[in-house]
């Protein structure tokens, strides 16, 4: 049985005091949940004080991104030993902001996903096409060259100590979520891709987020679907009460 999981991707929101206000309520609100794993993804400079108000929380700690170096002359970049001092213990890779604006393509998704293994980070790696792919009939092509690219090199341990987000681009903070049914093809897509470049036991374990607009009215239908084990949330994580509803899904 996969072991769901839902990471709330706080973007570029949330200073200190806000940040505190919100994990404070989360905590409270969510000490009993015990049937998903429960991730918050705040800015860099806020990852250490979430991380002490989290500690001995059901809610772990992620960071959005890393660098592949552990040190050196990298001005501005936050590397894995970085991260994992404050006490996070995942990393959002590749997630399609960091693609569309900063110019992350599959082979650095590749190398941060590898930094992040080896230093103990779980990385949670994001894929999914962008409008016009799907409008072109594309979308399984490049899912399957974003697996064969973010996952180069790695072995079938290795996959298993990482969680995939497949997030439709046009589906992302547009309101517009996919059906389930498009997104159970693609998750299951993507479990066969797996089979082949790894092993059919791994791309069974592997857990498999679903993300693009999820909303405490539309998860229990997304959920539902055979290969979705839980939800990457971006707008709906910033709230507690939203993020309260998303978490308690899985409890009832
Ligand atoms: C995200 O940022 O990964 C995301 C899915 O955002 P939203 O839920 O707002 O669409």
């Amino acid at each position: 049985m996969r072991r769901p999981i839902i990471a709330g991707n706080w973007k570029l929101n949330n200073n200190a005091k806000q940040a505190l206000e919100l994990v404070t309520l989360l905590k409270r609100e969510l000490s009993d949940v015990s049937k998903v794993d429960i991730v918050v993804c705040p800015v860099f400079t806020v990852l250490m004080e979430v991380s002490d108000c989290l500690i001995e929380s059901n809610i772990d700690v992620g960071a959005q991104d890393l660098y592949w170096e552990d040190s050196g002359a990298f001005t501005g970049e936050v590397s894995a030993p970085l991260i994992k001092d404050t006490g996070a213990k995942y990393v959002i890779i590749g997630h399609s902001e960091r693609r569309q604006f900063f110019g992350e393509t599959n082979e650095t998704v590749n190398k941060k996903i590898k930094a992040a293994l080896k230093h103990g980070l779980i990385p949670i790696v994001c894929i999914g096409e962008i409008l016009a792919e799907r409008e072109a009939g594309e979308t399984f092509n490049v899912i399957k060259a974003q697996c064969q690219g973010s996952f180069a090199g790695l072995s079938s341990e290795q996959m298993l100590k990482l969680v995939i987000a497949y997030e439709p681009v046009w589906a992302i903070g547009t309101g517009k979520t996919a059906t389930p049914e498009q997104a159970q093809e693609v998750h299951k897509y993507i479990r066969e891709l797996l089979a082949n470049m790894f092993d059919g036991e791994t791309s069974q374990e592997l857990r498999i987020q679903y993300g693009g607009s999820v909303k405490p009215d539309n998860i229990k239908d997304l959920m539902a679907q055979e290969d979705i084990d839980g939800a990457l949330v971006g707008g709906a994580s910033l709230k507690s009460d939203s993020f309260v509803k998303l978490v308690k899904y899985y409890e009832q």
